[in-house]
């Protein structure tokens, strides 16, 4: 049956794909010309330090306001930018911006910085963090960059070396949406990170159902023993704070606490008198 519906299925689905890879291609072409014309934005999240009751890391989040679209999401094009290698160029762009606004911010305050597997894996990649550094003047110690379990997935001994130079430098890096990939727990035992990000999809969760909370807590109790922080990402109520609290997670990031800020909002923020506890 499949081989007598061939043709036909073939030639219902063509335009189809024809439209989709139209679509990809036309957003290649946006994003070359959004990086030359500047349309890149970074937006920035504050992580909350729940022993220090403060902020004390934001995390950089690229937006992009397209000319005739608005804003599109970075789930969207972040792939496509890494499919056509843009990511790169692009990458470079959000390190540099990124070291240059944190400059500014009170010495207690890192910044977090997402990087993507071909980013990482790109021979210059620790160079560009060199001159993000020297050009911002900011010092290594408050850049953290968060990698996902994925930049491992082709190998892990360049991978390896790539983090102990960038940790010999004092940056530091966090492990983000931990849990979702393949095999996490090889990957904490290759290399020493400074935190470990709990996706999500655990937090979700976490004041509502047992597993959720079991798997949590696990992290949180591991990361200790391995002497690592924990941030747990998408807290949206006070439920979660508090069980998130209970368990001795080290900070948390979300909509309850507050949403991704424009870089001019930052300061206003840490001078908020705010805490967790409120
Ligand atoms: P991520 O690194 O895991 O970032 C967290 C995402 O969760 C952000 O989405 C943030 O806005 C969202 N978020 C934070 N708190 C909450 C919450 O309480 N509820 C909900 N529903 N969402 C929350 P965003 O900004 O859309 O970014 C999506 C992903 O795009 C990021 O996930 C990251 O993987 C990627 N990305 C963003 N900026 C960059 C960048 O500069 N470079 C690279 N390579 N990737 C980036
Ligand atoms: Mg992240
Ligand atoms: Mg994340
Ligand atoms: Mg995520």
């Amino acid at each position: 049956r499949a081989k007598q519906d061939g043709r036909g299925v073939f030639r219902f689905f063509e335009p189809a794909l024809d439209a989709a890879a139209r679509k990809r291609r036309q957003l290649e072409l946006d994003l070359r010309e959004a990086l030359l014309t500047g349309q890149f934005r970074l937006n920035y999240q504050p992580i909350f330090d729940l022993a220090k009751d403060r902020i004390g890391c934001f995390e950089s989040l690229l937006r992009w306001e397209h000319p005739t679209r608005g804003n599109v999401s970075p789930s969207e094009f972040i792939p496509v930018a890494e499919e056509t290698g843009l990511i790169v160029a692009i990458g470079e762009w959000v390190m540099h911006e990124a070291c240059r606004q944190a400059a500014d911010w009170p010495s207690h305050v890192r910044v977090a910085v997402n990087v993507s597997p071909l980013q990482f894996r790109n021979s210059g990649f620790s160079n560009i963090i060199f001159q993000a550094l020297t050009r911002s003047g900011l010092p290594a110690n408050r850049l953290e960059i968060e990698i996902t379990e994925s930049v491992f997935l082709e190998g892990e001994d360049g991978v390896l070396q790539v983090l102990h130079q960038l940790r010999g430098m004092g940056v530091r890096i966090a492990l983000d949406d931990f849990g979702t990939g393949y095999s996490s727990l090889s990957y904490l035992r290759s290399f020493p990170f400074d935190k470990i990000k709990i996706d999500k999809s655990f937090v979700d969760r976490v004041a509502q159902d047992e597993s959720s909370a079991a798997i949590v807590l696990a992290i949180v109790d591991l990361a200790k023993a391995l002497k690592m922080e924990t941030t747990a990402e998408g807290v949206e109520d006070r439920d979660q704070l508090d069980q998130l609290r209970g368990q001795g997670c080290s900070s948390i990031q979300g909509y309850w606490f507050s949403r991704p800020v424009e870089g001019g909002a930052v300061l206003d923020l840490i001078a908020e008198p705010m805490s967790a506890a409120a």
